[in-house]
């Protein structure tokens, strides 16, 4: 899927693939030492495909643009070890740092067609409610929270119902006359193109903002397929994702190993590590609700990231690869879990004059308090 959104947003999106060069990594040279990247390769590569697109020697790390030059020697970088660490950026306080926020997917009438809604019978009562918008509010008292405290936030979205293209859905098919005859549904459409352009757009939006740290907000769902109403589960779960785990096929592109080489040389990774462990942690203590654990089941921990620690995972989503800066990719709370969504549904307070669930405001602030933590560390270290 990714291969094509990549291709999709060259083709549609030109402006979106904006010139890189592995030149952006020359003042690297002669820095970082072989233990360091060789540490981070553990979390970074997830096929053994992958290696067909790199080569660590003693005293270099290689990038190829494929096998065939790999196997020819032709190299498309050559980092040379030093002995330093990776450099640390700027410490910085709260009160004068950038933060972006990007609230996962679209909601409002956009929620059947992206497929990320919960409708729960229950009780001869329709519980129902959507992701896209449960992050859109969040993201905002988040936003209030931050703002109070003198930080700049800047937000990928600013309504419910709306990605981070100019265009909406239909807007987009219209000036897309190409993809009708392709005899996909308007699901299909949505999700396999127009949602994977959209995610490059809040990518290029965050880099353009150069934020000093990034949440990219989401609520999770488990084994939610049910035939007329979405199927509830006892399991109610925190995770947290960070950058890596490239998979089968994923260093194709010269942009992923571009961001790849990035995410070896500088503190990216290491910072995002950092940052997510501190927001499960507040996760846990806010909402009450543990780690995911491998005996959960969630099948794509296992077949697509790798374990950092214990509900902190690598893994190669579009935002974690394409995000520059450290992040952090949320996935708070199970919205199937029938207390759960009990409680997500239950409009007992409101943000900016949306009535809500004052579960969206705990969720808020377990983000608040990690970014404070996140750089009270930082200006400790
Ligand atoms: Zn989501």
């Amino acid at each position: 899927m990714y291969k094509i959104m990549l291709h999709l947003a060259a083709l549609l999106f030109p402006c979106f693939m904006h010139s890189f060069s592995f030149q952006d990594f020359d003042s690297y040279q002669d820095k970082i030492s072989k233990e360091e990247i060789e540490d981070k390769l553990k979390y970074l590569v997830k096929a053994k495909e992958a290696q067909n697109y790199f080569l660590l020697t003693d005293d270099a790390f290689i990038i190829y643009a494929s096998l065939e030059d790999k196997q020819k020697g032709q190299e498309e970088y050559r980092l040379i070890f030093g002995s330093a660490g990776i450099l640390q950026a700027p410490k910085k306080s709260l009160a004068n740092c950038k933060i972006a926020i990007d609230p996962g997917h679209f909601g409002g009438g956009y929620s059947h067609l992206e497929q990320r809604f919960v409708e729960i019978c229950h009780d001869k009562n329709i519980i129902t409610f959507n992701e896209g918008n449960l992050t859109f509010l969040t993201a905002l008292y988040l936003k209030e929270l931050l703002e109070k405290e003198g930080a700049e936030v800047f937000l990928t979205r600013t309504k419910k119902a709306e990605g981070a293209l100019s265009q909406n859905f239909f807007q987009f098919l219209q000036t897309h006359p190409d993809l009708w005859s392709t005899q996909k549904t308007l699901t299909q459409l949505f999700r396999g193109v127009y949602n994977g352009v959209d995610l490059y757009a809040r990518a290029e939006k965050i880099n353009t903002f150069k934020p000093d740290v990034t949440v990219i907000i989401h609520y999770n769902a488990h084994d939610s397929e049910g035939e007329k109403y979405t199927s509830t589960t006892d399991k109610n779960y925190n995770m947290v994702f960070i950058p890596g785990s490239f998979g089968e096929g994923e260093l194709k592109e010269k942009k992923a190993r571009y961001e790849f080489l990035r995410l070896l040389v500088t503190s990216d990774f290491s910072l995002s590590k950092q940052f997510s462990k501190i927001v499960l942690k507040k996760f846990n203590e806010h909402l009450q609700i543990p780690s995911v654990t491998p005996s959960d089941g969630a099948r794509y921990l296992e077949t697509a990231s790798i374990e950092v620690e214990k509900g902190v995972y690598a893994r190669n989503l579009a935002l974690t690869r394409l995000i520059h800066g450290p992040l952090c990719y949320g996935e708070s709370l199970v919205q199937n879990n029938l207390e759960e969504a009990l409680r997500l549904s239950h409009l007992n307070t409101e943000i900016q004059g949306h009535p809500c669930s004052s579960r969206l405001k705990e969720v808020a602030l377990a983000y608040f308090k990690a970014i404070q933590e996140f750089f009270v560390q930082q200006e400790e270290i």
